[in-house]
């Protein structure tokens, strides 16, 4: 899956805390095949169906037990004979007892069964647009058990036949090619698709409806359509020319063909992900899929990225799937690492590795946590597995995965890609058949290095000390953002160091019992991680630091950049150092040429202002003079219209960061140039149109919120929608804070969205106060549009907290009101407002005494 992509950094993780029993299904029965025959009754919200289930016994038995959940099964008979069917709700399973014990070998297993369309955004659930309601399927992870009995775990994979009796109008997409469709009375027809390859039940999809699949194509001779409801049919060429592209792309880099007899990309209106891999029918949130020619470049970077991802999927989980979910980085961590790489390739000119290397420093930041936990590490209930989609799963794995792909070499990394996949199609596989393929194919101990980042939970910071003929003395801890006052134990990560200095990057194995490595004693400066691709922190010497300063614009590539600064403020944030030094270095560096430095250098001192300065109005109203003082310069000698893309997102970010600031020119302009958007008059600069509606809406009239929540209904463009939503919790003023709060809730805001706002307004110092408070008197409401996902979610935007008060109340409220699968998300939050309280404590004075100097 790919997560949601949305505008906030919340992250979840976090801490095996309680032992709850497992949920495995006993190991005598494994599927073979299913035939699947399922009518969906989406008047009535519910569907009917039947199966036939070939497995085979290891032994003989009585009973056969499988997953079913909120699903009734009528009658279930084997080898002919009738059983009686019993339901464990609380383990989401169904036995099936017979009078006597079934033979060892082939049994066949034949159900009927009913279940709910339900409108929860999993199992076979229902999506609506103003004009039609379709039904479609989200089963990753553990929610096919609630479309059709089955054995619902990934190694238990089996072929499927399926059929579907539908109403006349509907299409009906699923993960092969249609063989049959034939009228079925006056008012149905009845779809039959051709048998799939051996897969797991998490993979399988069909979704009934209106779809528009008008844009299609074909790429190494695979036919490939993007399909959507049909009022939004325009929006797909980019997507399928994006498709088109990596077909061909992974075909060639995994030296393996795509296996199915087709490719569907599907936006749903209604989906909890960003996106699903189900095989050969991907499944999309809209706003992941969709985008329009107008659209800018972030958009369309962001939709080529989602479907690289889920396209990678289809070698990487769909057909070489992780043994089991405590393995899930192996599906998750190699499609995020993947999909940056492909992306990239298809399009050197959007910059792919500065996003890396950004996401890079926020996973860093979320490892660093005390209650993080290892990539690989203990799932058993759906709760549990739940929670394991999270920023170690996907972001950290895929970040390991850049690094040893940096170490070995890319084509010497692609073999050893190959070999694993060739070695497990259509089967299973665990993290040692990944490293132990790298390690047989590169020659190099990737079995080492692997191991000691999928088993250690948490980041290593590097210490150098001065260089002594030749050699720099290195020393590896464990880092923390908030270090534990207990000790943190021994760290010992065998990590590829790749020097960069008076040379290309030149690699060294670093262990705990490495003194040093060496270096040419004339280079001028030495960065420690080249490329920007090590998994860890690096702490230099003063004089060390200085060379790399003085060197950093012509001497370290951007992606370094984004890295250094990222960890200077990291390591200021643990206790390295005063918030001013960071400060001055950020200030030395405000002429970055680059977009993506300048962006991370101005998130960061905003995040100064908002968690350092969140007690001081005074403070912010320093420091606001500060970033006046030194970006209006900048931003001046940009001029009004800027050419090439580094300046034209520059320009933006900088009106944004020096209104934001209070910049009255600044805030005048975006007063004029949001009252010309509303009076139909072209703008003066239509590049500021969406940062400059944002910045008037901090002092917005009711009549202006009521403009954009107006606006917002009436959008076609799902990528608009979700913008003109997100603007709305821009208002500060408390009666539309409220506004917003209680329209997320109001029905009328679709729940895959509605707790992002919700999110949003906990996240923001300016209406936190408001927004925790309502959250907590309006539970009801609040909890009753939770999915599995965004209770996760909604618990993680607590993490944004900064006070001891928030802190006890968010512990003893989620205490009382439970959050489904949130359990990390929480212990995660409180760790998280630990720190910033701590953050605040030791660099308050700090800041105090270089704003007075400034
Ligand atoms: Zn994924």
């Amino acid at each position: 899956m790919t997560l949601r992509s949305t505008t906030l950094s919340i992250a979840h993780v976090l801490i095996a805390v309680s032992a709850a029993s497992a949920q495995r299904l006993p190991s005598n029965a494994r599927p073979e095949h299913y035939a699947l025959v399922i009518t969906p009754d989406i008047p009535s919200a519910t569907f009917s169906g039947t199966e036939i289930i070939d497995l085979t016994l290891a032994a003989p038995a009585k009973a056969i037990t499988l997953n079913a959940l909120e699903l009734k099964i009528p009658t279930a008979t084997a080898n002919g004979k009738p059983g009686t069917v019993s339901f464990d709700p609380a383990k989401e399973q169904a036995t099936i007892t017979f009078a006597d014990a079934l033979p060892a070998g082939p049994v066949v297993l034949k159900l009927s069964f009913t279940g709910i369309l339900n409108d929860k955004l999993r199992g076979f659930y229902l999506s609506k647009t103003a004009t039609q309601t379709l039904a479609v399927t989200q089963f990753e992870s553990t929610d096919a058990r609630r479309a059709f009995p089955c054995f619902d775990e990934p190694a238990l994979k089996a072929t499927f036949d399926l059929t579907l009796t539908v109403d006349k109008a509907a299409t009906v997409i699923a993960n092969t090619n249609v063989v049959q469709d034939k009228p079925t009375g006056e008012t149905k027809h009845t779809v039959t698709f051709a048998r799939t390859p051996r897969m797991s039940t998490y993979l399988v999809a069909y979704l009934v409806g209106n779809f528009d699949c008008s844009a299609h194509g074909e790429a190494d001779g695979i036919p490939i359509r993007v399909c959507s409801t049909p009022e939004k049919a325009k929006l797909t060429h980019f997507a399928l020319d994006a498709a088109k592209h990596f077909l061909t792309y992974y075909d060639q880099y995994f030296g393996i063909k795509y296996p199915m007899p087709k490719l569907d990309l599907i936006a749903i209106p209604d989906f909890e992900a960003g996106a699903m891999e189900n095989f050969g029918a991907i499944t999309y949130r809209e706003t992941d899929l969709l985008v329009d020619d107008e659209d800018g470049l972030n958009a369309k970077k962001n939709v080529a990225s989602v479907v690289a991802h889920e396209m990678a999927h289809q070698w990487f989980g769909d057909m070489v799937t992780m043994q089991w979910w405590d393995n899930l980085w192996l599906n998750e961590g190699f499609a995020t690492w993947m999909q940056d790489k492909a992306a990239g390739e298809w399009h050197p000119d959007w910059n792919y590795p500065q996003g890396v290397a950004t996401e890079l420093d926020g996973t860093l930041n979320t490892d660093a946590s005390r209650t993080t936990r290892t990539i690989r590490a203990t799932a058993d209930t759906p709760a549990q597995i739940a929670e394991m989609f999270d920023g170690i799963a996907y972001g950290k794995a895929g970040a390991v995965i850049g690094m040893i792909e940096n170490w070995v070499g890319p084509e010497v990394f692609r073999q050893g890609v190959h070999n694993y996949l060739a070695a497990h199609l259509y089967a299973n596989a665990t993290a040692e058949d990944f490293w132990n393929a790298q390690t047989s194919t590169s020659k190099q101990p990737v079995d080492k290095v692997m191991s000691s980042f999928i088993d250690k939970p948490g980041v290593p910071v590097l210490t150098f000390a001065s260089q002594k003929a030749g050699k720099v003395p290195v020393a590896e801890a464990r880092f923390y953002l908030d270090p534990p006052t207990n000790s943190p134990g021994k760290a010992d990560w065998t990590i590829p160091v790749c020097l960069k200095g008076a040379t290309t990057q030149v690699c060294h194995l670093v262990s705990s019992e490495t003194p040093s490595v060496p270096l040419a004693p004339d280079a001028p400066f030495f960065y420690a991680n080249a490329a920007q691709k090590g998994y860890y922190r690096v702490s230099y010497t003063p004089e060390q630091l200085k060379a790399i300063v003085a060197a950093a614009e012509t001497g370290l590539t951007v992606p370094e950049r984004i890295g250094f600064i990222g960890d200077r403020w990291a390591l200021t944030r643990e206790g390295q150092g005063s918030v001013g030094d960071f400060l001055d270095l950020a200030l030395a560096l405000k002429a970055d040429p680059n977009a993506e430095v300048l962006d991370s250098t101005l998130g960061t001192i905003a995040s100064i202002r908002d968690r350092i300065a969140a007690d001081s109005a005074d403070d912010r109203a320093k420091l606001n003079a500060v970033i006046r003082a030194q970006y209006r310069p900048i931003y001046n000698n940009i001029g009004s219209a800027p050419s090439g893309f580094d300046a034209q997102q520059m320009h933006v970010q900088l009106f944004g960061a020096l209104g934001e600031a209070g910049d009255p020119e600044v805030l005048e302009e975006a007063r004029a140039i949001t009252q010309d958007v509303f009076s139909q008059k072209k703008p003066a600069d239509s590049g500021l149109v969406d940062i400059s509606i944002a910045l008037a809406a901090a002092s917005g009239t009711e009549e202006f919120y009521n403009a954009i929540l107006d606006f917002s209904q009436k959008t076609a463009d799902p990528g608009l929608q979700i913008e003109l939503l997100q603007i709305l919790t821009r208002f500060r003023d408390p009666a539309l804070v409220k506004r917003t709060l209680e329209y997320a809730v109001s029905g009328k805001v679709r729940n895959q969205d509605s707790w992002i706002l919700l999110a949003i307004e906990l996240n923001q110092r300016e209406t936190r106060s408001i927004a925790w408070p309502w959250v907590q008197a309006s539970w009801d409401k609040v909890s009753a549009q939770l999915t599995t996902a965004s209770g996760a979610g909604l618990v993680g935007a607590t993490g944004s907290f900064c006070s001891v008060d928030e802190r006890n109340q968010v512990a003893s409220f989620f205490a009382t009101h439970k959050v489904d699968a949130a359990e990390r998300s929480l212990a995660k939050a409180l760790d998280s407002i630990d720190a910033c309280i701590r953050l605040k404590q030791t660099q308050e004075p700090n800041l105090h005494t270089w704003l007075a100097a400034h």
